[in-house]
């Protein structure tokens, strides 16, 4: 017997998927899963977390079913919830297998991801993200685009497979992420799916369903996880992740739901990424092409600026006109993503028009758009600057399509 708890992320504990978690707890308790389940939403709000949530709660000895036939009931007489009767739908954090699942030592867990790099790296790099995992309970998968599920390890997968479950009545395989596959591995995996009476239980992840195989898909029980509230995201990071509360409502608005993407600008300093971005109005402002060209040009050398980041100043610009419109509409302070700055959105909120505030934000979409394409970048920064700047750069005197050759 273990003595200590161990801590392990339960179903209860998800931020912000009560539905989900709610009905996976049900099938937790009825003891009796799917042979698969798809959980579907945007990237980064919790699927991968909930999926092994899901699986150590059908792992641990107190949930029915979890136990080999004949096992005796280890709670029985213990005061505590009999397998038969009192399940909370959840692990219990204390037995064997809720120890062993917590470190993602159990032996019928099987949890694979995508990775990238070398073949003959790969156990490596297997066991150091596990490892992480292990350390980082906050830990974000983050994928090079190459990144796939190797065709090594879902064929040892299959293999085993084909044995009975070491510990448990049942073996469970989450697989995160589950679209970065290739054709012939789907077709491997159907058939497992398609077999009847087995012992497996699988939990696939994905946030892009359509790149499933539709036969996949079919098969699958579908959880659908939503956008986490910007509120929950909030409060998470103030009390869960250390950030201080002006940051955390920044971040909670910068990530468009995503748990993921608020971490990981989290350790890009937030709030001097935003400074960075507004300041790049400043020269439009004032009417100094020739400094505001030197601007988007210096922003585009910046480490290499990608579009990920010129995306993101964008939104940074959309944020603070939004945080605008909510002044002039009286919202309460705690409304505001830049309340740090409130003296000046105010100052600003009394001379620039609602009108003005809405066209500017379709001209900052616009630009939005436009990196999907083939951009000059740093022209598609310069005419988006002009544009909304209100300045002397104002409308009309600028290419209105970022794409147009600008010589200067
Ligand atoms: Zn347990």
């Amino acid at each position: 017997m273990y003595a200590a708890a161990v801590a392990i992320v339960r179903l209860a504990e998800l931020i912000g998927q009560d539905s989900a978690a709610e009905f996976l707890r049900g099938v937790v308790r009825q003891g009796r899963p799917a042979n698969a389940y798809l959980f579907q939403g945007p990237a980064g709000v919790g699927k991968g977390t909930a999926a092994l949530a899901f699986a150590r709660a059908l792992l641990c000895e107190r949930s029915p079913g979890a136990l080999p036939a004949g096992s005796p009931d280890l709670f029985a007489g213990n005061g505590g919830a009999s397998a038969a009767t009192g399940s909370s739908g959840d692990a219990c954090g204390e037995c064997g297998a809720c120890h062993k699942s917590a470190d993602l030592q159990h032996p019928d867990l099987k949890f694979v991801f995508p990775v990238s790099g070398e073949e003959r790296d790969l156990e490596t790099t297997i066991a150091e993200t596990l490892d992480a995992v292990r350390q980082d309970p906050l830990f974000v998968f983050l994928y090079e685009k190459a990144a796939s599920i190797r065709i090594s390890i879902t064929r040892e997968l299959l293999r085993e497979l084909a044995f009975q479950p070491y510990e448990s009545a049942r073996r469970l395989v989450v697989v995160r992420d589950a679209d970065r596959m290739r054709e012939d591995q789907y077709s491997a995996l159907l058939k497992t799916l398609e077999e009847p009476g087995q012992s497996t239980v699988w939990v696939l992840t994905t946030s892009r369903p359509a790149r499933l195989p539709a036969t996949i898909r079919s098969r699958c029980q579908k959880v659908r996880f939503a956008p986490l509230a910007e509120a929950r995201l909030q409060s998470f990071l103030e009390q869960r992740a250390n950030v201080p509360s002006s940051a955390a409502r920044l971040l909670a608005a910068l990530s468009g739901g995503s748990l993921a993407r608020a971490l990981v600008l989290r350790d890009t300093e937030p709030l001097e990424v935003r400074d960075q971005a507004l300041a790049l109005l400043a020269p439009a402002q004032q009417g100094d092409a020739q400094g505001l060209w030197r601007a988007a040009q210096a922003f585009m050398d910046y480490r290499r600026t990608g579009r990920e980041k010129l995306r993101r100043m964008f939104e940074i610009h959309q944020l603070w006109l939004r945080d605008l419109l909510r002044v002039q509409a009286g919202a309460s302070h705690e409304m505001l993503a830049n309340r740090d700055r409130l003296a000046e959105l105010e100052r600003q909120a009394a001379r620039v028009g609602p009108r003005e505030i809405r066209r500017r934000l379709n001209v900052l979409e616009e630009a939005i758009q436009s990196i999907e394409g083939n951009v000059t970048a740093d022209l598609t920064v310069f005419s988006a600057m002009a544009r909304v700047s209100g300045g002397r750069l104002g409308e009309g005197r600028w290419p209105a399509h970022p794409t147009a050759r600008w010589d200067y």
